[in-house]
């Protein structure tokens, strides 16, 4: 059976990256090594789209958000977190454990927090130290304007903006340097197409001046030794060689292709699931959409179990379930990284058997037909 994935993380690695990675091992602190280190560094600026240095640390995206609580706030710092959902949560309890205090804006899951929340949450908390966003909130498949945001941030406070880019980088448009963000990270098992182990993490120059002065204990993440060697093109300790080797080709792909026609390519994606899942009359979770990752409703005929058993077990689709309340009532459709219009239509006709399968009565085919209707029209 031909497994396909469509999971918001991991996502497919195309196999040219995969055979790179498989050859034999080289030395990181060989030329050969940092080379590529100099085309990564240089490639992870303009997939961010700008010219602060955008560290490469070997941990998955959570340790690339711990890197940043620990380095720009110290304990007793208060700074304010959008929770919306499972990343959310996170969000909120990390810094805790360090001593930092979080103020929490409470949003419903599937909604993305209005100016107003902010600009009042920074009215209460004067002294906040940082506002922390998810641009695209993976557990919900809810995007929050950035660019706006922050610009709100920025008006009404001197607060530093923080941004879990993890499922937004590459799918949506984000631009650090001109919408003043200060800090940012993204993970390589998202947009950027290679198996999860690296973090890459962009720093504002008050971030990284903020990083001189804070006093959270930290030794592996301590990013003053990072930015340090970041300047050598080197890293302060080994690093996940075979991922960056990967991360380099997936990189150059990107900006082969051109970053504005990779997020108008998440876009489009995202435009043919809504309309197939729309045509074969599911509703769709979120009311502010990413274009990574589609949470669609199961109808209430529909076991979750069941649907998913013949999903994986006959078409050899993975999808996501729900998490927390939504758990067996929505699941998630990725369409980040490594996908292409062709692709939508199998996970559609692949939605369309399984639901059929599991006695949902709609007029199959219409799923699938939506979804060319929509590549047929493009440009
Ligand atoms: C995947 C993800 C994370 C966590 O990243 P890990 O690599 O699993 O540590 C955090 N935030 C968002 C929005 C994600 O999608």
């Amino acid at each position: 059976m031909k497994k396909r994935l469509f999971t918001p993380g991991p996502t497919p690695v195309p196999e040219h990256i995969m055979l790179k990675m498989a050859e034999p091992i080289i030395h990181h602190r060989n030329p050969e090594f940092q080379e590529i280190l100099t085309r990564v560094n240089e490639n992870l600026k303009y997939l961010f789209q700008t010219t602060q240095p955008v560290l490469t640390l070997t941990c998955s995206g959570t340790g690339g958000m711990e890197a940043i609580f620990l380095n720009l706030f110290s304990p007793g710092e208060k700074i304010i977190v959008v929770n919306g959902g499972k990343f959310g949560e996170r969000w909120v309890k990390l810094p805790r454990v360090f001593g930092i205090e979080t103020i929490e804006i409470k949003n419903p899951w599937g909604t993305a927090p209005s100016e107003e929340e902010i600009v009042n949450a920074l009215k209460q908390n004067p002294d906040a130290k940082g506002v922390c966003f998810i641009h695209s909130e993976t557990s919900t498949g809810t995007a929050t304007d950035i660019k706006l945001l922050s610009k709100v941030v920025r008006e009404n406070s001197n607060a530093m903006v923080v941004v879990d880019g993890i499922t937004a980088i590459g799918a949506h448009e984000f631009r650090f340097d001109e919408w003043g963000i200060d800090a940012c990270v993204t993970g390589s098992q998202k947009g950027l197409m290679i198996p999860p182990g690296l973090a890459f993490v962009a720093l504002s120059k008050r971030a990284i001046e903020a990083t001189k002065n804070s006093k959270t204990p930290k030794f592996y993440f301590d990013l003053k030794k990072a930015l340090k060697s970041f300047e050598g093109n080197d890293t302060p300790f080994t690093p996940a060689v075979s991922l960056v080797i990967g991360v380099d080709i997936a990189l150059q792909e990107i900006r082969n292709e051109g970053i504005e026609n990779v997020w108008a390519r998440h876009e489009l994606l995202a435009n043919t699931i809504r309309a197939g899942v729309t045509a074969i009359g599911l509703k769709l979770f979120s009311n502010s959409p990413s274009f990574a990752v589609t949470p669609i409703w199961l109808p209430e005929s529909v076991e979750w179990k069941k649907f998913n058993k013949i999903l994986k077990g006959k078409y050899g689709i993975t999808v996501a379930g729900g998490q927390d309340d939504f758990k067996d009532k929505i699941f998630r459709v990725s369409h980040l990284g490594f996908y292409d219009e062709l692709d939508m239509i199998t996970v559609i006709g692949a939605i369309e058997l399984s639901l059929t399968e599991s006695g949902y009565e709609f007029e199959t085919g219409s799923g699938t037909k939506a979804v060319q209707n929509i590549l047929s029209q493009k440009k």
